[in-house]
């Protein structure tokens, strides 16, 4: 509850917690938006959710029995912020999103401690990174602060679905989409943000284990002066095409190059890329305008920095990945994002040509850089950067 103003009253079965009376939240100095709280007419009963959380949660396949939502407009700015029960939105068949693809979205996730208590990692950097997103998709831009808040107003009522087994949490998508129903191609007037989330189980059922991964050489996610910096469901769609060419190949994700030159790495569909080389350097593609700045690879940077490692952040040529790998100098190589946190990448493969081993175990760098962040995550170690942030 955001600093001793929360008042919450029941009244007919509706619960309200009032921050404010000014809902108004275009500007970050405005005050915090006062959010309405109506509980679901159907949410699952104790058992059924315990029935769920018991099983294989796999990713994004279950959803908690309430979502977020927040309008805006250019004439009240952010306004109207709801909990509500999970359930479609109701959008006019010209809202600019269904036409022009005016979208964004967050990952991030809550994880539950020993002690029972809920925290979710570097919510501001997603937060900073939705507003950046948003810049770029001339959509309007939350509040860091209310970002936060968003959350915490999700986990208030849906706190039971944050599962407690092993390296499970609760992956939220927050995601904002143009909704103003006009056909003009100009950024749109309205827009919604939204939060849906779903308890996620460890990413790795078996354990820890290395992928395959296809170099993509007829496609490139992102372009020169395009959205590949932003988190905007458009880069997907153009990833999708070649993700198909991966899965026909035997491969799990795409690896993309640079859209210029085709020479240097970027990053794969959704996760970041790094090389561990023999002699302790850890290596990862600068920032190109074109790469999107996962936090999990800035946590991981700032770690590797802590251990005394020497950190590259530079271009990278598929070359170089191709003969260090071979000759040995590159003795790791993984990816890395909220989702998985850290897969070991054990082969890379191309049009005609192969190199790595599928069947190599993970990486030790990789293994244990994993153990730490998640150990952080997780509450098992001392959050040394103040990392973590708790919502319940
Ligand atoms: C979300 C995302 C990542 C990983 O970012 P994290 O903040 O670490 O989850 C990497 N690449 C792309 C394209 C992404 O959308």
């Amino acid at each position: 509850r955001r600093g001793g103003h929360a008042e919450v009253c029941l009244t007919r079965g509706i619960m309200c917690s009032m921050f404010s009376k000014d809902a108004r939240m275009n500007t970050p100095t405005a005050a915090p938006l006062t959010y309405r709280v109506t509980l679901s007419d159907h949410a699952r009963s104790d058992a059924q959710r315990a029935d769920i959380l018991a099983g294989e949660l796999g990713f994004g396949k279950y959803f908690t029995d309430h979502m977020v939502a927040i309008q805006w407009d250019k004439a009240q700015g952010w306004h109207d912020a709801q909990v509500r029960a999970y359930g479609p939105l109701s959008l006019d068949p010209a809202a600019s999103v269904l036409h022009y693809g005016q979208e964004i979205f967050e990952g991030i996730k809550a994880y539950r401690h020993a002690d029972g208590s809920i925290w979710t990692f570097r919510p501001e950097a997603n937060g900073a990174r939705l507003q950046r997103s948003a810049a770029r998709l001339a959509l309007p831009q939350l509040p860091v602060a209310e970002f936060t808040e968003s959350l915490r107003q999700l986990v208030a009522v849906d706190h039971a679905w944050v599962p407690s087994a092993p390296e499970s949490s609760l992956y939220f998508r927050p995601f904002m989409i143009a909704t103003e129903a006009f056909l003009g191609v100009r950024a749109a007037q309205a827009a919604g943000y939204y939060i849906i989330a779903s308890p996620a189980g460890a990413y790795f059922a078996k354990g820890v284990a290395p992928v395959s991964i296809w170099l993509s050489e007829d496609y490139a996610r992102a372009a020169k002066g395009g959205t590949g910096a932003a988190k905007c469901g458009g880069n997907y769609a153009a990833s999708l095409l070649p993700q198909q060419e991966a899965y026909a190949q035997g491969c799990s994700q795409v690896l993309f190059l640079d859209p210029v030159e085709g020479k240097y790495l970027e990053e794969l569909g959704g996760m970041n890329v790094f090389l561990v080389y023999q002699d302790g350097r850890i290596v990862t593609p600068e920032l190109s305008g074109s790469i999107l700045e996962g936090i999990t690879r800035s946590s991981i940077l700032q770690l590797a920095r802590d251990r005394g490692l020497t950190v590259e952040e530079r271009k990278v040529t598929i070359d170089e990945w191709k003969t260090g790998v071979a000759s040995g100098a590159i003795s790791e190589v993984f990816a890395c994002g909220t989702a998985a946190v850290v897969t070991p990448i054990g082969e890379l493969k191309g049009k005609g040509f192969a190199v790595g081993d599928i069947n190599a175990p993970a990486g030790e760098v990789t293994m244990s850089i994993r153990k730490e962040l998640t150990d952080i995550q997780y509450g098992r170690l001392p959050d040394r950067h103040g990392w973590l942030v708790k919502l319940a």
